[in-house]
């Protein structure tokens, strides 16, 4: 059960004067606006994604969080505009760099993908292939995107395996997929996803399939060529502890929506939203595994309000075809109030450049 904990007490005491919500980046890499995405429904169309905006700077580390079913994955597949059919982007801007990406045309698109926009997925080996090396992968990666000759491709390739600190990078060229561990397989998918040099690269769960140690090695890999080559990172990921560890910025998604963004530090410290505060009641190693982290792991240590126990957030993320009225969250909300039960709430600014959508921030 959710505890019925007031308002962390650093918000809870903010002055009632309402303050703006953050200002914008004066000159960010992604720009998503008012992004919705439907699918096919009963009733006609049901929201997947609703009204969500964000933006990343260049060079920052964006963790994107929430249960299965939030919405998250989807998000990041509209940046690519590859929403899988019947679904759609309904309406919204997407913006890479100052360049309207949802007024290209599917051959513009092709060419931003991968070039500008690098992915990477949980599972390597689904978007690798079984029957090629991994030196010819690799290569077909660089020539797509460069003129470069076969000779000169396959020294790139090297210079990619060794920028990702896979051991024995020339003789692994040689290899195929399946001779490779899970980590150096996702070494080899960030390699390929760096080949065209993008400026932001997806990163959809990726360490989700792997053991502890190499999971760390992989983020501080992603660290590394965030500050080597200034590459933005967007972290798709429902594990907040992996977030904890890398980002800069957390944008929190429920059913669709953004409920809660905030930077790193501010929300471990004091999480503002009851959707992100479950999470983090449900997360027991957070404060275990982030104790470097500074303020954010002290304030987590000391937050007595729940976090020190083991607690899972009742009932399921609601099916977006039949959404509860209200506040989407309200069925499994433990601060659910009378008006959240009939009206939806709006974003609220609640101190340190964050954004909390739930009536508890609304100081008017
Ligand atoms: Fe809970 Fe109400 Fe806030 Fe929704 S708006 S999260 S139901 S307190």
């Amino acid at each position: 059960m959710l505890g019925s904990s007031a308002v962390p007490a650093e918000i809870g005491t903010q002055s009632a004067v309402p303050t703006p919500l953050p200002t914008k980046r004066a000159d960010p890499l992604l720009v998503v606006e008012d992004l919705t995405i439907t699918f096919p429904s009963a009733d006609g169309a049901a929201a997947v994604v609703r009204g969500v905006s964000f933006e990343i700077a260049a060079g920052e580390f964006v963790g994107l969080v929430g249960e299965s079913g939030s919405g998250k994955t989807i998000t990041a597949l509209a940046l690519l505009r590859l929403v899988p059919a019947p679904g759609r982007i309904e309406s919204g801007r997407i913006r890479l760099a100052g360049l309207d990406l949802m007024a290209l045309s599917e051959a513009e698109m092709c060419r931003i993908r991968g070039a500008r926009i690098g992915m990477i997925f949980q599972e390597p080996m689904t978007a690798l292939n079984p029957v090629f090396t991994i030196g010819f992968q690799i290569c077909e990666a660089i020539r797509a995107h460069s003129n470069l000759t076969r000779r000169q491709a396959r020294r790139e390739a090297e210079r990619l395996l060794e920028m990702v600190a896979m051991p024995e990078s020339r003789r692994r060229l040689k290899d195929y997929p399946h001779q490779l561990s899970g980590g150096q397989r996702q070494r080899v998918m960030i390699a390929i996803a760096l080949a065209s040099k993008p400026d932001l690269l997806l990163a959809d769960e990726p360490t989700t399939a792997l053991d502890v140690t190499v999971q760390a090695q992989i983020l501080e890999l992603l660290e590394r060529l965030r500050q080597d080559l200034g590459l933005a990172v967007l972290l798709i990921t429902h594990d907040l502890a992996v977030v904890a560890e890398t980002c800069d910025r957390v944008v929190v998604m429920y059913a669709g929506d953004i409920v809660e963004e905030a930077g790193v530090h501010a929300l471990f410290g004091a999480p503002a939203h009851p959707y992100t505060r479950g999470l983090l009641s449900a997360l027991p190693r957070i404060a275990e595994r982030h104790v470097e982290m500074g303020e954010a792991a002290e304030a987590a240590e000391s937050d007595k309000s729940g976090r020190g126990r083991l607690t899972a957030i009742p009932g399921q993320v609601p099916d977006v075809s039949n959404r509860p009225t209200g506040c989407s969250f309200h069925p499994r909300c433990g601060d659910v109030m009378a008006r959240c039960r009939h009206q939806e709430p709006g974003d609220f600014a609640a101190g340190d450049g964050r954004r909390v959508r739930c009536f508890l921030y609304d100081r008017i």
